[in-house]
């Protein structure tokens, strides 16, 4: 029998290379990690977990004003940038800290180094030049931001990974892109008092959510004075007299300090030795799996971002356990890729699970869909205009609700519990008997008796 200096070398350190290889070695395994970069990868280091906390910070001059319709009166405020970015740093490294921790604790070795294939069953450590072996080997390393090089002075952008760390908060910004990215940034931006300007290139932003909530967002977005400029792409960015000139297609010339591009994410596949150990990707560089997460080689597993499926952390993490399960506990799991609930930390935020209704409506001969719109009730003394948007789509003939979406605050915390509704295939009866939490938002979900309308055979009836 060959012997292998490891039974599991796991390349890239992030959600879903960590967890795989905590649990592993937490099961006897012999295990190594390598990351070439920070341990957490983009959710922990450069995406959602700082992005979280700068939404946070972005919400205060709101909090501020609407605590004047409560009696108060909040003296002069300001906001200091470097202040956020270096509490910021120092969370984002204590995670990082908790993130070894717990690989050291599962006796998991922790490598510092990029890690390359050689062949099926060999991994070169950059740094050392040094090659080990490995039994199972898991590819996790994860995707990074589109540089967009077709663009004509994209050297002169930036992606969501430079604006965690910005020198200077700029007082002016255009963000390119209509996505999760895109959206959460132009919010945070404006937000923190930058004049911000989104152009993205569809009709309109957030192109795979309900068509309710993306006009309700951008609706709210604009209101509060960000620029959304619908049908427009940049056509080349150019640094002018320490400011740069942004050239669109149909607004003319724009000016700003910092032009963002958040246009997808591409997997990190070059160089990997992917080609050399038989391990095949597909035409926009993501690693092929099957159903298990098993590559084109038997031996060689890939998780999360780095195979382009769904490209969110629980997915990443989740896809890992499943992994786990097949390769360590006899167990073959596939990862369940459906109904994942989902949320945009926008301001007001977007949460939400299941079929739109334009999905639906393809899906289901016939639709019921409740939809309430009204003022939460904290926006009555703040005098604040956002609206909150509640919708269910219900397929008519099982009564399960396949889709649930909310625009407004909470709405993230709520998309979580009913994700859980959902996955159980609760129906509308379900929601309709269980007994309203009073005084909240939520509270419309199971209070909407009638449907607002139907759509049959893909047409509102
Ligand atoms: P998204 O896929 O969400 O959005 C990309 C945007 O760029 C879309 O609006 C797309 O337009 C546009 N676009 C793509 N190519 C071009 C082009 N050539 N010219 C002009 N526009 C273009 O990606 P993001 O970068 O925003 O985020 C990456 C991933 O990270 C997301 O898919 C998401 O899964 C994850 N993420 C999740 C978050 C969360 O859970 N809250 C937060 C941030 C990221 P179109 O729609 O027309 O294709």
């Amino acid at each position: 029998m060959t012997s292998y200096d490891y039974d599991l070398f796991v390349i890239g350190g992030g959600s879903g290379g960590v967890r795989s290889a905590r649990v592993a070695a937490s099961l006897g395994n012999k295990v190594a990690i390598a990351e070439e970069y920070r341990y957490g990868g983009t959710c922990v280091i450069r995406g959602c977990v700082p992005k979280k906390l700068f939404v946070y910070a972005a919400q205060f001059h709101e909090h501020f004003e609407d605590a004047a319709g409560f009696g108060w009166t909040v003296g002069a405020s300001s906001f200091d940038w470097k202040k956020l970015i270096a509490a910021k740093d120092n969370e984002i490294a204590r995670l990082e800290g908790l993130y070894k921790k717990g690989l050291a604790g599962a006796n998991a070795e922790i490598l510092e180094t990029r890690a390359e294939l050689v062949d099926a069953h060999t991994v070169r450590l950059v740094n050392t030049g040094k090659t080990v072996t490995a039994k199972t080997i898991v590819i996790a390393t994860g995707g990074r931001p589109n540089p967009h090089a077709a663009l004509p002075g994209h050297e002169f952008c930036i992606s969501s990974n430079e604006a965690f760390h910005l020198e200077e908060l700029p007082k002016a910004i255009v963000i390119a892109g209509g996505g999760y990215i895109a959206v959460e940034f132009a919010n945070i931006f404006h937000g923190l008092g930058v004049e911000t300007t989104l152009i993205y290139r569809g009709a309109e932003i957030l192109s795979r959510f309900d068509q309710d909530l993306r006009q309700g967002l951008h609706e709210a977005m604009a209101a509060k004075g960000i620029r959304i400029l619908c049908h427009d792409t940049l056509e080349s960015v150019s640094k002018q007299e320490g400011r740069l000139s942004i050239e669109t297609l149909k607004n003319g010339t724009l000016t700003a300090d910092v032009v963002m591009l958040a246009l997808g994410r591409i997997p990190n596949t070059e160089g990997l030795g992917l080609e050399t150990a038989g391990v095949k990707t597909d035409e926009r560089g993501a690693v092929v799996v099957d159903e298990y997460s098993r590559t084109s080689v038997p031996n060689i597993y890939a998780l999360g971002d780095v195979t382009d499926r769904v490209q969110l952390t629980p997915v990443a993490i989740h896809e890992a356990m499943c992994f786990i399960e097949t390769e360590y506990k006899g167990n073959p799991t596939k990862p369940d890729h459906e109904t994942i609930a989902t949320a945009v930390f926008s301001q007001p935020e977007i949460g939400t699970v299941g079929l739109t209704e334009e999905e639906a409506s393809k899906r289901y001969k016939e639709l019921e869909v409740y939809r309430a719109q009204f003022r939460p009730l904290k926006a009555t003394l703040s005098g604040r205009g956002e609206k909150m948007i509640m919708k269910l789509i219900v397929d008519a003939s099982s009564r399960k609700v396949v889709g649930a979406h909310i625009l407004g605050h909470d709405a993230g915390e709520m998309a979580q519990i009913l994700g859980i509704t959902l996955k159980a295939g609760c129906t509308k009866d379900d929601f309709d008997r269980t007994m309203a939490v009073h005084p909240t938002a939520s509270e419309e979900l199971v209070t909407m008796y009638a449907p607002s309308y139907r759509i049959r055979d893909g047409v509102r009836v």
